[in-house]
């Protein structure tokens, strides 16, 4: 029997792989290869039934000697210490790789928003934060939106630490709604980063975007903004999957002429989850859902959660498949990593493919400390220019030492990250 799937082993094998090659000294590597710190706190919430439930919260910042930690809160029933470890760890190769003066942390609590109302969601989002306000803040740790949560979250979250405070301070959070010190853009900017990478790898392999077609795992935020560009630089998405929340599985829509993003997203409900009756009305044939992963297509953009693409499934890709997308973050398992790069197929890794998010987070600290905040075509063309930079030095490095794109990335941001901590004394 395979062993089960562990997020943070996977994180550390990844780690100590390029730390050997990049000759770290053992400080460094013990340093690097843990968090610095983590929290772990219960969240008492009041139900709307007026029973209170003890919910789970963590928060862990890795390392934060690039500027302060950084990265999302995510609400997932399934959430472990363990994941959000390697999470975090992910966060700050993220913020390296895309040379961000930030480090990297994670949150998350053990919950199923599904069967949660919004005011008791609103309970948990300040029940987080009157647990971590100490520990974190615009210099120290800066929380986000990630799986299940939204602007919406992020909004709670920021009252709850400006009552507690008493005053204003926009740099605590990012991902706040637009016009409540949030940046145009940043909705978008996790899927259309990982269009951008799309657009970099098709030139450099000499393929036009219109000559190529895609299937995408997932239809939460990012997974929809990440087929929104694609179909305006000319690709077609021919295949998506998403949870079905009633029958606790997930199926794949796949309609060979194209999805149809505003047909299908007036069929789908607030977490990404397509209804299936009206998908095929509207002529999507419904498949179980790992058939995204085994479609005729050129490129596959895994955007759900960690441990989709493994051992298991990796052999049922077509050869046509000459790119993946890493939307998500820890899609590809090592072993299916492996198996992709003997076959020559070109990996934009996640923590390069998706930081278009975090990038557009920093773009919104920038606008939220001068209180300016520019245009949309502004926050893209810049996003743009900097998720482009770092994909043009990750696969500079890979070509000069011919590693795959993710130790490339790995080298980079690691390499990054350990100067930080010796220029700091640390190590
Ligand atoms: N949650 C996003 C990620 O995984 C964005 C984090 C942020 O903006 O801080 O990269």
């Amino acid at each position: 029997m395979s062993k089960p799937f562990n997020a943070y082993a996977m994180a550390q094998g990844q780690f100590d792989k390029v730390a050997d090659g990049l000759g770290l000294d053992q400080g460094t590597k013990d340093l690097l290869r843990e968090p610095m710190r983590e929290y772990h706190f219960s969240l008492p919430v009041r139900m709307d039934d007026g029973s209170t439930r003890i919910f789970r919260g963590f928060r862990v910042q890795h390392n934060d000697a690039r500027g302060p930690a950084k990265g999302g809160i995510r609400f997932h029933p399934q959430e472990t210490a363990d994941t959000v470890r390697a999470l975090s760890m992910w966060m700050t190769w993220k913020c390296a790789v895309a040379n961000l003066p930030l480090g990297g942390g994670k949150g998350g609590v053990i919950c199923e928003p599904h069967n949660l109302s919004m005011p008791e969601q609103e309970r948990i989002c300040r029940a987080y934060m009157r647990q971590i306000a100490r520990d974190i803040g615009p210099l120290r740790d800066v929380p986000a939106p990630d799986v299940m949560t939204s602007g919406q979250h992020m909004l709670w979250m920021l009252d709850e630490y400006e009552q507690m405070r008493g005053g204003h301070y926009p740099g605590v959070i990012t991902g706040k709604p637009v016009g409540m010190g949030g940046s145009l853009g940043r909705t978008e900017a996790t899927g259309y980063g990982v269009v951008f990478a799309v657009r970099e790898a098709l030139k450099e392999m000499g393929v036009r975007p219109q000559d190529t077609i895609a299937a995408v795992q997932g239809f939460g935020n990012v997974a929809q903004s990440a087929i929104e560009l694609y179909r305006e630089i000319g690709g077609t998405v021919v295949a998506v999957s998403c949870w079905d929340q009633a029958d606790q599985q997930p199926y794949c829509f796949r309609r060979k002429s194209g999805v149809d993003l505003a047909e299908l997203r007036k069929v789908t409900d607030r977490f990404g989850g397509i209804a299936r009756q009206k998908a095929v009305e509207l002529g999507y044939e419904v498949l179980p859902g790992e058939a995204w992963i085994e479609q005729d297509v050129d490129i596959l953009m895994p955007c759900a959660l960690e441990n989709s693409i493994t051992g298991e499934n990796v052999t049922r890709i077509s050869a046509r498949v000459k790119l993946i997308a890493e939307g998500a973050n820890g899609p590809t398992t090592p072993d299916a990593d492996h198996v992709l790069h003997e076959r020559g197929v070109f990996v934009i890794p996640d923590f390069l493919a998706n930081a278009g998010g975090v990038t557009c987070s920093y773009l919104e600290q920038v606008q939220s400390n001068m209180n300016y905040f520019w245009e949309k075509d502004e926050v893209l063309g810049k996003l743009d220019t900097m998720m482009t930079s770092a994909f043009i030095g990750v696969s500079e490095t890979a070509r000069k030492r011919r590693l795959s794109m993710r130790d490339a990335a790995y080298t980079i941001a690691i390499a990054r990250v350990a100067q930080a901590c010796r220029d700091r004394g640390w190590v």
